[in-house]
């Protein structure tokens, strides 16, 4: 009885669900969100996941020899939210992380397979915001910066290449008596 009486007017820490929500963590592991202009398409994820609940499809461009993501999808029905595939992600900020978002439940199992046009969200930096962990949301911001500023230096210095190679090869064909 006492232990009763102790809980009735102490602190709770149950919500009444769905109407009230708790408050939790941004590193809280719940649905993926990717990001299609950060991926670099390495395939990693999808690779290091143990239950194969990724499902990716790549091609590699011709002409740029960038590889492209022509799909990206979870099973959210395998998944069990370990957090592997968005640790083992290379790019900053990540291209894959795992969100606040835990609602998904689904009368039948193919429609927990999330292709990519469902695990679109906010980037890690937003979350972090929203949640009050300022310090940790600038500095998700600042390594995006370096990450952009690293990309697009390499995306001259790519320009740079092509272009003396066109140059070279004009050189090359001219007629030597103009
Ligand atoms: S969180 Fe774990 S189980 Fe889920 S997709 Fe990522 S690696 Fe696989
Ligand atoms: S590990 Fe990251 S960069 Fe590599 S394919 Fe997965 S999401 Fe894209």
């Amino acid at each position: 009885m006492g232990v009763t009486l102790q809980h009735l007017v102490g602190r709770k820490v149950t919500v009444r669900y769905p109407e009230q929500r708790a408050t939790l963590s941004p590193r809280a592991r719940g649905q993926h969100i990717f990001h299609l202009d950060l991926c670099i398409g390495c395939t990693l994820c999808d690779r290091v996941c143990p239950v194969d609940a990724i499902y990716m499809e790549i091609h590699k461009d011709p002409v740029s020899r960038k590889i492209e993501v022509d799909r990206f999808a979870v099973d959210m029905g395998l998944c069990y939210f370990c957090g592997l595939c968005e640790d083992v992600c290379p790019t900053e900020t990540k291209a894959l992380h795992l969100g606040p978002n835990f609602e998904m439940a689904a009368y039948d199992r193919q429609s927990l397979v999330y292709e990519m046009d469902r695990l679109q969200g906010p980037y890690p930096e937003q979350v972090f915001r929203e949640a009050g962990w300022i310090a940790t949301a600038d500095d998700e911001a600042r390594i995006f910066a370096e990450m952009q500023e690293k990309t697009a230096a390499k995306d001259r210095a790519r320009a740079e290449r092509a272009a003396g190679v066109g140059t070279d090869s004009a050189e090359a064909t001219a007629d030597p008596d103009e």
